[in-house]
């Protein structure tokens, strides 16, 4: 541990660049700083944003990987043991530009290097000589940027990666960590930008696919794009949210549920697409268990994530720390908030909150922060409870407290989840044996991780 030292940690206070990585002579947009989100104070680096021409310049210039699977396989294996040689640095950039806690930023180089084996592995037939465009968002902003593009990769394609506006420095190391474990600069050009340039990229003819990970209702928006735009066909790989729920009867073992409602709510500040947002609790129990989750949640340690203590940090930024509080001081106003702890006033922290509902339906949409919303059952009623959860739409990740056996075949018979997780917390996934993707609005699947996945790669369609 003496290693992380913060004093002496040379990386604590290293700035990095991040711009386009073009195969041409191409235009650039403007030049901005990258700020950390626990401290705005601290500038993290500059980025240099991708424009639309530079999207179109690129388009251009991109290659597919032709070469034989071996190679592309051992370029892929060469960059994962890169990722593995540079765990400082990455772990870092986590820390400073994405507000990753100790434990979340190990787990997200992990799992991308995990992504890199995974899919080097089986790069096997054919190149699949299409061009994908693969736009991430900023809450991995290792591992599903890591993940969308190897695959992409491994099956031979071009990619056009553009990372999150928020996360552009580390896009920018992984990339070039890429480049040097062998990947051809055609085949890989990263385009660091906003919606605009996503935008031109799921508008470009030359684009004969598309991996997203993002909110539902930009899949939505570039589901119209490809439609219009591309050609007829066009593989469409979308991750989206979810309004994840779990069920705790009153058979229940309450330490146990109380930790894994701890750790699928607030984890990361609650920024994963996995994260527990609605929390059913039978209503014999629901006293003693509020008073023991509530007293839980008061032993929270929200902090700075490079400070070893930290079990939640910021949110990523301004915008989304003004967004979760104003629904919270709505919900206020309504005299629904239960309970809440205090963060640190600097930085983008958001109190950890928990609010009473009248059911799933209560909620409207997705509020990616650290809030938790509480709902209570009859003995009688967990198939209502099921229905609703089902009629949301979404369907990524449910959780089950109970110690009857039979309930456990009833309700994963009966939910609608890409994955659901039984006594245990609901977050985490295992790239290659419990892959992560789920239904309805949460997503088109299949389940990356999975062998499934890297197929939809394969079946680009022509440029149109
Ligand atoms: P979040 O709310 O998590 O930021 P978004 O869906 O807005 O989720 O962002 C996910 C990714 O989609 C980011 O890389 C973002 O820049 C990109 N994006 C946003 N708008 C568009 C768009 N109209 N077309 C394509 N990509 C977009």
């Amino acid at each position: 541990l003496a290693m992380i030292d913060a004093a002496r940690d040379p990386f604590r206070t290293a700035t990095w660049k991040a711009a386009p990585l073009v195969a041409c002579e191409a235009p650039v947009g403007a030049e901005e700083p990258v700020v950390n989100p626990a401290d705005p104070s601290d500038v993290v680096g500059h980025v240099t944003w991708a424009s639309p021409e530079t999207v179109a310049a690129a388009a251009q210039a991109a290659q597919p990987w032709d070469a034989p699977p071996e190679v592309r396989a051992e370029a892929l294996t060469r960059a994962a043991d890169l990722y593995e040689a540079n765990f400082g640095e990455l772990f870092a950039i986590l820390h400073r530009e994405a507000g990753k806690s100790l434990l979340d930023a190990v787990a997200e180089i992990r799992e991308a290097v995990d992504f890199l084996r995974y899919y080097a592995a089986r790069a096997e037939g054919a190149p699949a000589v299409g061009l994908f465009a693969c736009i991430s968002p900023w809450n991995f902003p290792l591992a599903i940027f890591t993940g969308q593009m190897t695959a992409a990769l491994a099956a031979g394609n071009a990619v056009l990666a553009k990372p999150a506006e928020q996360t552009p420095l580390l896009a920018h190391r992984a990339a070039q960590l890429l480049h040097q474990a062998g990947v051809p600069e055609t085949a890989l050009q990263l385009l660091p930008g906003a919606g605009d340039v996503g935008a031109a990229l799921t508008s470009n003819p030359q684009v004969g696919g598309v991996a997203f990970t993002g909110s539902t209702d930009t899949a939505q928006i570039i589901h119209k794009s490809i439609a219009e735009n591309l050609a007829p066909g066009t593989p469409f790989i979308a991750e989206t949210g979810g309004l994840n729920a779990m069920i705790v009867d009153s058979t229940a073992l309450p330490e146990q549920a109380v930790k894994a409602i701890l750790e699928s709510s607030f984890q990361s500040a609650g920024q994963r697409c996995s994260a527990l947002r609605c929390l059913y609790v039978q209503e014999d129990i629901v006293e003693s268990f509020t008073e023991m989750l509530t007293g839980a949640m008061d032993a929270l340690s929200p902090g700075a994530p490079w400070d070893l203590s930290t079990d939640l940090g910021p949110v990523i930024d301004a915008e989304a720390k003004a967004g979760i509080t104003d629904y919270i001081e709505a919900a206020r106003k309504d005299g629904r908030v239960v309970h809440q702890i205090d963060v640190p006033q600097t930085g983008h922290f958001v109190p950890p909150t928990l609010i009473r509902v009248n059911g799933i339906e209560a909620m409207e949409r997705e509020i990616f922060g650290p809030v938790l919303h509480i709902a209570t059952f009859k003995a009688d009623q967990l198939d209502r409870v099921i229905d609703t959860i089902n009629a949301t739409g979404y369907g990524l990740t449910f959780g089950l407290q109970t110690r009857i056996d039979d309930r456990v075949q009833h309700v994963s018979e009966r939910i609608e989840a890409g994955n659901v997780y039984v006594n245990r917390n609901q977050i985490g996934a295992i790239v290659g044996s419990q892959p992560f993707g789920g239904e309805g609005l949460s997503g088109t699947g299949p389940k990356a991780g999975g062998p499934l996945y890297l197929d939809r790669f394969r079946q680009h369609a022509a440029p149109s």
